[in-house]
């Protein structure tokens, strides 16, 4: 039985990337080194197109290799644990903030009767423009609330839902 070419190839970058490991890794660090920004961007679409892909290569590799995956997690966190706190206290710290600032707004400010923005009258949310002015906030239709995150994302900006929104 005959491999058809397309198989070969794939059987022969298989065997390549195997043989030369070590040499594309470091190669793939010095272009990462480089080209911070290019990676980052192209990491982003990768994972934008690829996202089913990737969740389930993740859950696949999680469930084959659990405990692979928490010892390199312990260690990583013995390694780095000054980073990792003070990762995770930010983390909290910020969306608490968020949380705090969408409590009180909630409660102390009521939603405009329209959309801000297109005068919409349905389907109405509150907008943060800044969580440090918790009292501050725009009411905006689901759609232009949305849009305007589109154009100008906030990536610590998390949505809620039914008016009760940032
Ligand atoms: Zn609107
Ligand atoms: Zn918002």
């Amino acid at each position: 039985m005959s491999l058809s070419a397309k198989e070969k190839k794939r059987l022969y970058d298989i065997e390549y990337r195997k043989k030369n490991a070590e040499r594309l890794h470091k190669r793939m660090v010095e272009y990462t080194a480089t080209h911070k920004t290019e990676k980052a961007e192209y990491d982003k679409k990768y994972r934008e197109k690829h996202l089913v892909k990737i969740s389930v290569y993740h859950a696949t590799y999680y469930a084959k290799c659990r405990e692979k995956v928490i010892e390199r997690v312990h260690s990583y966190y013995e390694l780095n644990t000054e980073k990792v706190k003070s990762r995770i206290a930010n983390y909290t710290k910020l969306h608490r903030k968020e949380a705090n600032a969408r409590n009180l707004a909630c409660i102390h400010i009521p939603l405009a009767s329209k959309c801000e923005t297109c005068g919409s009258e349905r389907e109405l949310e509150r907008h943060h423009p800044d969580y440090n002015q918790p009292l501050v906030i725009q009411t905006l239709c689901t759609s232009c609330h949305r849009r305007l995150h589109e154009n100008s994302p906030l990536p610590e900006h998390t949505h809620g839902k039914d008016g009760e929104i940032e």
